[in-house]
């Protein structure tokens, strides 16, 4: 199943190791052809290459639309080196086998992720090379194709460690990295259509990225991991630059992701935020009237699970909250920005992986999110569900305060990227005890209210933090006990969608209590 390489195509929009490849061919006595730009830089570096014009007797044309789309091309690469009637054909027309295909395609994601304009980002579909790929792929019997400049070394090894030649083996594994790539590129012009249209259900687009990592390893160290990106462009984690710092694993970016859009929640022109996660929930978010303070008011929710967490702010990073979250070991910090300052502060902690972005996401932006189940995958709008103050309703005898009525809103934001069953007690814009993940609310209700006491004693305070604290819980209390667990915990003022058949039950509870509580109408389950 060895087969030689006599000749190679290359047509190349992205020409990093181009030369190199070229030179390295030839001096395998390669015969080289190409199109347009691709000859002139491999002419520019003082090889010898044949012009993909003079195999089809035909110029490009129409701005590039129609280079290598004749029978020359596709004939030399789809046939079958041992069928009679395939060699008769090409000896008919003059047709020459091409073995070896270099390809990577005008950049359409990037034109797209750069902002590029309709046309623009329509002029980049690439036509010719994604037929190219697909023909040479389907005869990977014969012919290699080669669509990353990530995998010239390996052909080259490949080609010394057999004679001028390469195995099936070798081919076949290119020829799947060759449709991935056609598949992720048609599904990115796509998702881009439709955005375009302003339609994005999910029957209107197809689902693949680009992918942007591959990953030490996933979830454990015994699953192997990707990182794609999804042509959104949306700022977050898939778009961040990382800065500094070790190379970010599985969990580092899932808990990135979770970090940025629950700080996100929080507009910076409003002040400034910040979000402490760990194994993908908060485990300390506050506002404050500075980063730092917000950092460190985010810090005293939970000091023992901030430690190894991922840190999220809603404003550009300064020197003093770089400073301050040097003090700990974190994990990951990303933020819109940092000023010369905090890199440098943070510069000192070479492990630290800073990720910076533009902008915040748009939490009200319109979105998909995906989940895998055995034989098939969910897809669902992002939860891009938001709450003003005039949606909620009172339904206690006594309203909420003006204080709590601000905790409230606070703690729904939070509610809404906890784990369920989520409860969240919050006092002042800072949480002061999460629960999260629970199968029981009664339990989350309870584990928050063992946070809350246990920061208490470790700041030396009289009585714990929920005392006098606002309680959220992103689903309705099916009984009473969930929210008589919060009122015991001393929680003063409670927010919740409402709905359930013992509505009346727990709003007698609440009465009872002296609780004032809001509904919202909205339920943030997050799985
Ligand atoms: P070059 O820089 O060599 O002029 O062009 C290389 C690019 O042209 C590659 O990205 C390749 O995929 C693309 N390409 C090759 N043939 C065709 C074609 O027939 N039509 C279009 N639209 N693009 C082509």
């Amino acid at each position: 199943d060895l087969q030689p390489v006599r000749r190679a195509l290359l047509s190349v929009s992205d020409k990093t190791g181009l030369s190199d490849l070229g030179q390295a061919l030839a001096a395998r006595g390669i015969e080289l052809v190409s199109t347009g730009g691709t000859a002139t830089a491999l002419r520019a570096a003082g090889l010898a290459v044949k012009d993909v014009a003079d195999l089809t007797g035909f110029p490009e044309m129409m701005d590039g639309r129609v280079k290598t789309l004749h029978p020359a091309v596709h004939g030399g690469l789809l046939a079958l080196r041992n069928d009679e009637s395939h060699i008769e054909s090409m000896e008919k027309h003059g047709i020459g086998a091409i073995d070896l295909l270099v390809v990577n395609l005008y950049p359409f994601e990037a034109t797209v992720a750069k902002g590029g304009d309709y046309d623009d980002c329509v002029e980049n579909i690439d036509i010719g090379g994604p037929a190219m790929i697909r023909a040479a792929a389907k005869n990977h019997a014969f012919v290699n194709v080669v669509i990353d400049v990530e995998d010239y070394a390996a052909l080259l090894s490949e080609l010394d460690n057999n004679d001028g030649a390469t195995s099936l083996a070798f081919r076949r594994r290119l020829a799947a990295t060759a449709y991935a790539r056609t598949a992720a590129y048609d599904a990115a012009v796509s998702a881009w259509m439709a955005k375009a249209t302003g339609d994005t259900t999910p029957r209107r687009r197809a689902f693949a990225g680009t992918l942007a990592q591959t990953l030490r390893y996933g979830e454990n160290p015994h699953q192997s991991a990707a990182f794609y990106t999804d042509g959104s462009g949306r700022p977050g984690v898939a778009t961040a630059r990382q800065v500094q710092g070790k190379e970010l694993s599985y969990n580092n970016i899932n808990d990135t992701d979770a970090a940025y859009e629950l700080v996100a929640e929080f507009p910076a022109d409003e002040g400034p935020a910040c979000a402490i996660i760990k194994h993908a929930n908060p485990c300390g978010v506050a506002t404050g009237e500075t980063l730092l303070e917000a950092y460190e008011r985010a810090f005293n929710c939970d000091r023992t699970s901030a430690f190894g967490g991922i840190v999220a702010l809603n404003r550009p990073l300064d020197a003093v909250t770089a400073q301050a979250i040097s003090g700990i070991f974190t994990e990951v910090v990303i933020a819109p920005g940092a000023d010369d300052a905090a890199l440098a502060v943070f510069a000192a902690k070479k492990n630290l992986r800073l990720m910076l972005t533009d902008t915040l996401p748009d939490p009200a932006a319109a979105g998909l999110t995906f989940r895998q189940v055995a034989g098939g995958f969910l897809v669902q709008d992002r939860d891009a569900g938001r709450i003003a103050r005039s949606d909620l309703t009172v339904v206690t005898k006594r309203a909420p305060t003006a204080q709590e009525m601000n905790d409230l809103l606070f703690a729904w934001k939070i509610a809404k990227h906890v784990k369920s069953n989520a409860i969240v007690y919050a006092r002042d814009g800072a949480t002061v005890g999460v629960g999260a993940g629970q199968m029981s609310r009664v339990d989350s209700a309870a584990i928050a209210a063992i946070k809350a006491q246990r920061m208490a004693d470790a700041l030396g305070l009289p009585e714990s933090l929920a005392k006098g604290a606002v309680v959220a819980s992103d689903a309705f209390f099916p009984f009473a006990d969930g929210l008589l667990e919060a009122a015991a915990a001393g929680a003063t003022a409670v927010i919740q969608p409402g709905g359930s058949m013992r509505d009346a039950e727990v709003i007698a509870a609440a009465d009872d209590a002296g609780l004032a509580m809001v509904f919202t109408g909205m339920r943030h389950f997050r799985h």
